[in-house]
């Protein structure tokens, strides 16, 4: 081999080794590289998934593709399918627009996963007493008013549901005082009283098992959820510009770490939070349980007292008062629609001599024992009141005089047949019954009344326990 030949050779052994040495190099660039490659890989396995389903909740395009990366990452999908689908939640990311922390306030990833925002469950509350407060002012009288108003405005003032519920114990006060103040039909009461309440239970019932979205709740998802957005935003931005794989991984891990804290942190309010608001809950629904229970006991006085005073105290049987109001509505209805009613009067016959022969005391359980005699010969529909002393009238809807006459002879046999003993001597009743129908031409009731009475009086004239129509 010539010298030219043998430095030939060397120069090549040379360059063959330097090669060898640049190739073991790259392999082993190659190797930190791909355990570099999979650590990032492990990194993207581990965290990745549980990131995208916490965030992927809701029907958008962007939860969509987060639930596909994250199972994708989860079976360890080849690189090509999830580069695939991170190009597609590039695309979904930006058409969400999430990250644009600029300027007007756009509805957040995490507000739309909620039903309705924490503003809008306030308002809801607020236009629900809204209307009950109209409602009231448009039943209760004048001297209200003030109250009302105040009701109103600190209504519109309304901020959280503290607020909410201390204008609700208004509410319910302002009606308490309404029910003792109120000298009205009691009947209106009642039935205003238990339509207002009702609504308030409604509204009451509905805070009650919603109450858990309270506003910090709201406030500490926005605050995870700004957290999330300008990670995910600095992740995809990462990927865009990192100038190598180490600065790259940095990048990623130092988010990924971000992201984590961040989200142990709002698990940790939002516990914080669940308890605050359980305990908030168990207290509202006692305090309302005990508020249900006093409309309860208030609106069953109220009906108490509704029926006491209608009722005549001695036999049970409706009051002149209920008489009045029942006969102006039956004349209304005839004047308006034609349909007819008839009236009974009954007047026990010499009523003064039992008293006088027997005592008041047996007088009064004559009284009595008409009464209890009478009502199971009517309809449900007649109504049976104590006129005055040892008068009854008897209103009988929709029957002419034919058959209230029947009906009222039935009641004087029954009365004829009762026999009270007392000492030795049989107590014996009888009563002469004035029947009249509603006729064309009756202005009111006045004028059917005083045909019975005249029937009454002729009865009377003609030797008692009889009935007349007039
Ligand atoms: P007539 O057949 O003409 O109706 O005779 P009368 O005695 O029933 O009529 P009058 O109007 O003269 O007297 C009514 C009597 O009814 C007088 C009163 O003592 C009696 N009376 C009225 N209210 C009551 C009451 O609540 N209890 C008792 N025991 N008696 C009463
Ligand atoms: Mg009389
Ligand atoms: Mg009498």
């Amino acid at each position: 081999m010539s010298s030219a030949q043998e430095e030939k050779l060397m120069t090549l052994q040379d360059q063959v080794k330097k090669l060898q040495t640049q190739k073991d190099k790259l392999l082993k660039e190659l190797d930190a590289i791909e355990e570099q490659f999979e650590k990032m890989n492990k990194l993207y396995q581990k965290y990745f998934p549980v990131i995208l389903d916490t965030v992927a909740t809701s029907d958008t395009s962007f939860s969509k593709v987060c639930r596909q990366l994250s199972l994708a990452l989860k079976k360890g999908d080849s690189h090509g399918k999830i580069e695939y689908i991170f190009e597609q939640l590039k695309t979904a990311m930006l058409k969400e627009d999430i990250g644009s922390a600029t300027g007007k306030k756009k509805k957040g990833l995490f507000s739309s996963f909620m039903k309705g925002d924490s503003e809008s469950f306030i308002d809801e509350y607020k236009q629900s007493y809204h209307d009950v407060v109209n409602n009231l002012r448009s039943n209760l009288d004048e001297k209200y008013d003030s109250k009302l108003d105040t009701l109103t405005a600190r209504i519109k003032a309304a901020e959280d549901t503290s607020d909410i519920s201390d204008i609700r114990e208004s509410v319910f006060s302002l009606i308490f005082v309404y029910i003792s103040d109120t000298n009205q039909d009691r009947e209106k009461v009642s039935s205003f009283v238990r339509e207002v309440v009702g609504k308030i239970l409604d509204i009451e019932s509905k805070l009650a098992t919603t109450y858990q979205q309270t506003d910090s709740m709201f406030q500490s998802n926005e605050g995870f959820e700004l957290v999330l957005n300008s990670e995910l935003k600095g992740l995809k931005q990462t990927s865009d510009v990192a100038a190598s794989l180490d600065e790259l991984k940095i990048q990623v891990s130092q988010r990924l770490a971000s992201i984590e804290k961040a989200l142990g942190k709002k698990q940790a309010t939002d516990r914080a939070i669940r308890e605050v608001a359980e305990k908030n809950r168990h207290a509202f629904k006692s305090g309302f349980a005990k508020l249900k229970l006093e409309l309860d006991e208030a609106t069953k006085y109220s009906e108490e007292l509704e029926k006491k005073l209608n009722q005549d105290q001695l036999t049970g049987a409706f009051n002149r008062r209920a008489y009045d109001k029942r006969i102006e509505d039956e004349m209304a209805r005839f004047l308006r629609y034609g349909t007819l009613f008839s009236l009974l009067l009954i007047d026990a016959d010499k009523f003064k001599l039992i008293n006088d022969n027997y005592g008041h005391a047996i007088g009064d359980r004559c009284l009595q024992e008409i009464i209890k005699r009478t009502l199971p010969l009517l309809r449900k529909n007649d109504m049976l009141a104590r006129y005055g002393g040892e008068e009854f009238v008897v209103i009988m809807p929709e029957t002419d005089s034919n058959g209230a006459k029947e009906a009222a002879e039935k009641i004087r046999q029954t009365i004829e047949k009762i026999e009270f003993l007392y000492k030795k001597d049989k107590v014996k009743v009888t009563v002469s019954i004035g029947v009249s129908q509603s006729k064309e031409g009756d202005k009111n009731y006045q004028q059917i009344f005083e045909r019975t009475d005249i029937a009454v009086y002729q009865a009377k004239e003609e030797g008692r326990n009889r009935v007349l129509v007039n």
